[in-house]
C-alpha cells in the first residue's frame, strides 16, 4: 500500500492568531502557486490552541486543502482540569491531527509513554489521528542504545491500541539532540530508527499494519535536507519545528518532490 507523505509544521508556542492567519494564507497562496497536489503530499499546520479557531475559519471559508492539528490534548473529557483541552473541544474545531508525547511535553511536563499511549487512544476514539512522538536523548545515542530505547517507547505507547488504530496513526521519530539544534540526523540515522519502528510494528501486529502506518522524521528538517531524508524507504514525512514558521521555507519542504 502506498503511504501518502505527510509534512506537519509544529509551531510550538509561536504566533498569535493574527500571525497564524497570515502564515496560513501565505502558505496556501505559495502552494497554489506551486500547483501543489495535496493528494501526493499532505500538508498540516499544528498551531497553538489559541490559533486553531482562526485556522479553521480560514481553511473552511477559503476551502483550503491544508489540514491542521493540535500540539497536545487531555486524557479527560471534561471537568476540573484547569488549563487542559479535551478531544471533544478539538473535534468541534475540525482538528484532524493531535501531536502526543512531543519531547518538550515529556521533558517539561513529565509525560510518560503510558500517558502518551492514553492520549493517543483518546484521540483515536474521537475520530482524529495521533502523531505519536518518540526519540532518544544524546547520551542514549552516544551509548549506542537509541534503537532499543525508541522501540521501548513504541512498545509502551502502542500497548493499548488495536491493529486498526495503529494502521491509521502517525509516528514521529525525533531524536532529541536534533530538535531545534540545527543538528540533523543523517538520512541513514533516520532510516535506521524508522525502519526498526516499522519492523517492530510488524512483530507486534502484522505486516499490513506496518506497511500502512506513516512514520515521520523530525529534527532540524529544512528545505536543504528534506529530499535526502524523504528518499529513505521508511520515512513517510517530516515533523518540522522552526522551519515551519516561514511560509516560503515550509512551502519548499512540502513541495520537495518538485
Ligand atoms: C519539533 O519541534 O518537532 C522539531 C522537529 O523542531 P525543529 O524542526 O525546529 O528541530
Amino acid at each position: 500500500m502506498a503511504r501518502t507523505p505527510i509534512m506537519a509544521g509544529n509551531w510550538k508556542m509561536n504566533l498569535d492568531h493574527l500571525e497564524a492567519a497570515h502564515l496560513v494564507q501565505s502558505l496556501a497562496w505559495n502552494l497554489k502557486d506551486a500547483s501543489h497536489d495535496y493528494s501526493q503530499v499532505e500538508v498540516v499546520v499544528v498551531p497553538p490552541f489559541t490559533d486553531i479557531r482562526t485556522v479553521q475559519s480560514l481553511v473552511e471559508s477559503d476551502e483550503l486543502s491544508i489540514r491542521y492539528g493540535a500540539q497536545d490534548v487531555s486524557i479527560h473529557d471534561e471537568g476540573a482540569y484547569t488549563g487542559e483541552i479535551s478531544t471533544g473541544m478539538l473535534n468541534k474545531l475540525g482538528v484532524t491531527y493531535v501531536v502526543v508525547g512531543h519531547s518538550e511535553r515529556r521533558e517539561y511536563h513529565n509525560e510518560s509513554n503510558e500517558l502518551v499511549g492514553q492520549k493517543a487512544k483518546k484521540v483515536l476514539d474521537a475520530g482524529m489521528t495521533p502523531i505519536m512522538c518518540c526519540g532518544e536523548a544524546l547520551e542514549i545515542r552516544k551509548a549506542g542504545q537509541h534503537v532499543s530505547y525508541v522501540l521501548g517507547q513504541i512498545d509502551a505507547m502502542l500497548a493499548n491500541l488495536t491493529a486498526e488504530e495503529v494502521a491509521k496513526s502517525v509516528i514521529a521519530y525525533e531524536p532529541i539532540w536534533a530538535i531545534g539544534t540545527g543538528e540533523v540526523a543523517t538520512p541513514e540515522d533516520a532510516q535506521e530508527v524508522c525502519g526498526a519502528i516499522r519492523n517492530r510494528i510488524s512483530e507486534l501486529f502484522d505486516g499490513p499494519v506496518a506497511e500502512a502506518v506513516r512514520i515521520q522524521y523530525g529534527g532540524s528538517v529544512k528545505s536543504s535536507n528534506v529530499r535526502e531524508i524523504m528518499a529513505k524507504p521508511d520515512v513517510d514525512g517530516a515533523l518540522v519545528g522552526g522551519a515551519s514558521l516561514k511560509a516560503d521555507e515550509f512551502t519548499k519542504i512540502a513541495t520537495y518532490l518538485k
